[in-house]
């Protein structure tokens, strides 16, 4: 009698089996068309797999048949033929794993986009919000060019299943899960803003709320990081404007998109100091395109705050070596950041 367990079936199939990990994604046989696509995860410790996109799951013989055409009841007698082996069997869990929640790898920035796109033009701006944004500077061209929409309430399975039925790809995009029946939803947020954080060719990457009434923690990334099939964002740069060889940086899509409205300057928004990670590929990217000055355009409570002082001394260090020209936009300190100050100046010469 010959034991059998998920990593026996994994090599006698001469899949990946990445070291030192029980739980990994590889190209799944039935709907990633391009190797580049992982969406088919293998658990070891589990001994199961699934693909959370075309829905394809179960357990070692499951595999073994899925990837050798061999009939699911024939399996057993097939690999004990092939093995020379008596009787093949599997071993019995003794204990039961309390259900942890697999999540989706990343899906790539294309699917990203065309999710959200859809999901956007399926909602529409609330009164206080568009006036909220209004209030800013933001004019309503704006507002439509940039996509702003208010976080659904309620119905967001109905929607979910809308944007399934048109075809569009949810596994892997942030904010995305499935509900316990395993049907597709969206993220139950407060309500707020939904801001698209973009890309330099206008691509949305993710999405930001904006919380209305949040007095700490303003703005959240939309993730569906630990519910079922669900996935984590990353803290994505927005660009607000063309390339050009001179850009702000500031912290805040939101604040980048009103500084870019009100004054036609090309503003880099970093999700915060701290975070340069995801910063160091987009000025790289930036850097290959053109891009040769910096200015940064952080709230003046900035230079003041301890905590952020570190973070901002780094990223000047950080842009330096990078070979960026580079220096700080300074404004009248009595507005908080510099997207108040012009907006000040603005609606001063409307009034002379
Ligand atoms: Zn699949």
């Amino acid at each position: 009698m010959e034991i059998f367990h998920m990593q026996d079936i994994v090599s006698l199939l001469g899949l990946p089996m990445p070291s030192g990990r029980s739980s990994y994604y590889i190209q799944c046989p039935c709907c990633d068309e391009s190797p580049r696509k992982k969406h088919l995860n293998i658990n070891l410790k589990k001994e199961v797999f699934r693909c959370p996109r075309c829905g394809v799951s179960g357990g070692i013989f499951d595999l073994y048949a899925l990837y050798t055409g061999v009939p699911r009841d024939k399996v057993k007698k097939d690999l004990a033929e092939r093995l020379g082996a008596p009787e093949i069997i599997t071993q019995r869990k003794k204990k039961v794993i309390p259900e942890e929640k697999e999540e989706c790898p990343l899906a790539d920035i294309a699917l990203r986009n065309d999710a959200y796109k859809a999901l956007l033009s399926k909602l529409s701006l609330a009164a206080d919000h568009r006036e909220n944004l209004l209030g800013r500077g933001l004019k309503e061209a704006d507002i439509e060019r940039l996509g702003y929409k208010t976080t659904p309430v309620i119905g967001m399975s109905a929607i979910a299943r809308q944007l399934q039925s048109e075809g569009v790809g949810l596994a892997g995009v942030p904010g995305f899960y499935r509900d316990k029946n395993g049907a597709w939803t969206f993220i139950h947020e407060k309500r707020g803003i939904l801001i698209p954080v973009r890309d330099r060719f206008r691509r949305i990457q993710g999405l930001q709320i904006r919380r209305d009434n949040a007095s700490r923690r303003k703005f959240r990334w939309v993730s569906s990081t630990e519910m079922e099939d669900g996935c984590r964002a990353e803290g994505w740069t927005h660009l607000a404007g063309k390339v050009r060889s001179t850009i702000l940086l500031t912290e805040g899509p939101m604040k980048a998109d009103v500084i870019h409205a009100l004054t036609g300057l090309t503003v880099l928004a970093v999700p915060g100091v701290n975070s340069l990670t995801q910063l160091a590929m987009v000025l790289e990217d930036l850097r290959s395109v053109g891009v040769i000055e910096i200015k940064t355009a952080f709230d003046m409570d900035f230079a003041t705050n301890h905590h952020v002082q570190n973070g901002y001394n780094s990223l000047l260090q950080f842009l330096g070596n990078m070979g960026f020209t580079f220096g700080t936009y300074l404004w009248d300190p009595r507005y908080k950041g510099l997207d108040d100050y012009v907006w000040a100046c603005f609606a001063r010469m409307q009034s002379q």
